[in-house]
């Protein structure tokens, strides 16, 4: 049994649609869904925004290592391509957090590092995440702070640069 938290973004063609796929993909296992937030990119090179959502899963079958290995078979199927663009890409899919029967699991293994090391820092990961779960807690660099503390403590700026969408990923689509 697992349950995680992802996060997953693109800013590369049919983006809705590659979020949708990986809703759709993980099917049954989906206990929440975050809004769609749209996220300038960094850099300043000519790429779309970026779209990013959290969800909440759970299998009673998956280890924590299943949803990234999952989460790669999706970004497989979204042809997911690296251009010259930096960072432009069709579907990304990162393991937030992750915790089993034994509870919340650390891990520093560099092909499955959970918590994720940046989550804290990223406010397109932390503002959709507080919405789905509102109390939860992140660990990072020994620290453990609940979500809406970790956002507090991020540049207003960043913070601004994410912002909520109408667009949905499940329920009534356009
Ligand atoms: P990024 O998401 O950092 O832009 P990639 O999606 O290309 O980069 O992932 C690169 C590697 O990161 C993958 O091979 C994967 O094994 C590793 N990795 C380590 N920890 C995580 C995590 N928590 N979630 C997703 N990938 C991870
Ligand atoms: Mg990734």
């Amino acid at each position: 049994m697992s349950r995680a938290v992802l996060s997953i973004g693109s800013n590369l063609g049919d983006r809705l649609g590659y979020l949708r796929g990986v809703v759709d993909g993980f099917g049954d296992r989906v206990l929440a869904v975050s809004s769609v937030y749209t996220t300038a990119p960094w850099g300043g090179v000519d790429q779309d925004d970026y779209l990013n959502a959290v969800l909440l899963v759970e299998d009673p079958a998956f280890g924590c290592r299943d949803w990234l290995a999952a989460g790669q078979d999706l970004e497989r199927a979204a042809d997911r391509v690296r251009t010259v663009r930096w960072g432009a890409r069709t579907l990304d899919v990162d393991v937030i957090a992750c915790a089993d029967e034994r509870g919340e699991v650390r891990s520093d293994d560099p092909e499955l590092t959970v918590p994720h090391p940046r989550a804290h820092e990223r406010a397109f990961v932390l503002v959709p995440w507080l919405e789905v779960e509102p109390a939860a807690v992140l660990e990072a660099d020994g620290v453990t702070r609940a979500l809406a503390d970790w956002i507090a403590a991020l540049p207003a700026d960043e913070r601004a640069e994410v912002r909520r969408t109408e667009l949905a990923l499940v329920g009534e689509r356009s």
